[in-house]
């Protein structure tokens, strides 16, 4: 395959991090799906590789459980040509007392030039970017973004529908606690969708409305209008106790059944950023429906993920690395 045509080229993107999806422009966030959509054709290739990064070090550094994610980042890596690395944090000197930016540095040192950084503190993403010199990818920052899952996400939904802009979507269950609600909420806004935030009141945050968002807690009352439901996990693990009186009660009211799939549009579009649970938030039935693209989801996280990759390793601004040891960066 030839490289595709490099947006970095045409000035759109000049970026040296992916920390959120917050601070990009609209035209941004075009540019990573439009090489996205050049990067899909790879994969459905029987050589399912291009030359793009080679030479380059991407390093995985999840402080947090991941399947999807880190597979995914590692393998958009590898079919770029880069060499990656995973660092696992338990069986790591971090656990002998070695600070997180000293853990980092190192790994810098042994010449990695993108950092893919999960971690359950919001902002650590950031802080590292002003730490080392080479390029950070938020891989998901407790509950604050998780710019890669949004932007695949959008790559599913204009691939189904063919534009963003003028879509009704309608973002369900626990968006108090998800990071993938405020990066989706950044995204689609900026790209001319009208977002409803649907939940139980104590896992829908007050005032959202600022955002552009509409609020709502009646699922069935706003259904009708939405042109894709992207289903949230509840996030047990970031939730105090009594949210909700209990998950049956939660299903009642909010999970994804046939009989709520009958009451959207006839091509309602379905995601879920996974993992799933079946019979919580949506029911087995739906999740394997024809309204579902949950596994289209993964397969163009692969697409975006190389896309990000490919862009950061392109022209950036100059970082610290940069003022430290003369090195420009290509
Ligand atoms: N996989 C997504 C994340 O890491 C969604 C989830 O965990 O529910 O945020």
């Amino acid at each position: 395959m030839t490289t595709p045509a490099h947006p970095a080229d045409s000035t759109v993107w000049t970026r040296k991090h992916l920390l959120g999806l917050e601070d990009l422009s609209a035209e941004e966030i075009i540019a990573i799906l439009d090489t996205a959509e050049s990067f899909a054709e790879v994969s459905t290739r029987s050589r399912k590789k291009v030359p793009a990064l080679q030479g380059r070090i991407v390093f995985n550094l999840f402080f947090e459980n991941s399947t999807r994610t880190r597979t995914s980042f590692s393998l958009a890596a590898k079919r770029l040509s880069a060499d990656t690395q995973d660092f696992s944090a338990s069986t790591s000197s971090l656990s002998k007392g070695e600070s997180f930016i000293d853990t980092a540095r190192n790994i810098e040192a042994m010449g990695a030039d993108v950092l893919v950084v999960r971690h359950p503190t919001p902002g650590t993403p950031h802080l590292l970017a002003q730490h080392v010199g080479c390029s950070i990818i938020n891989a998901g920052d407790g509950a604050h973004e998780h710019p890669t899952q949004a932007l695949l996400d959008l790559m599913t939904i204009r691939r189904a529908k063919g534009r963003i802009d003028g879509l009704t979507v309608g973002l369900l269950g626990d968006i108090s606690h998800s990071r993938v609600a405020r990066s989706n909420i950044h995204a689609l806004t900026k790209l001319g969708a009208q977002v409803i935030l649907c939940g139980p009141p104590t896992l829908v945050p007050r005032g959202w409305e600022r955002f552009g968002c509409e609020v709502a807690y009646q699922l069935d009352d706003v259904l009708p209008r939405c042109d894709v439901v992207n289903v949230l996990r509840i996030q047990f693990e970031r939730q105090q106790l009594g949210l909700f009186p209990s998950v049956a009660e939660y299903s009642q009211f909010y999970m994804m059944t046939q009989e709520r799939v009958r009451l959207g549009k006839s091509d309602l579009l379905l995601l879920a950023p996974g993992p799933i649970n079946r019979g919580v938030e949506l029911t087995p039935e739906v999740a394997d429906g024809v309204n579902s693209a949950i596994l289209d989801q993964v397969t163009n996280g692969l697409a975006v993920r190389m896309a990000v990759l490919y862009l950061l390793s392109g022209r950036v601004e100059p970082g610290p690395r940069d003022g430290r040891d003369g090195r420009a960066r290509q």
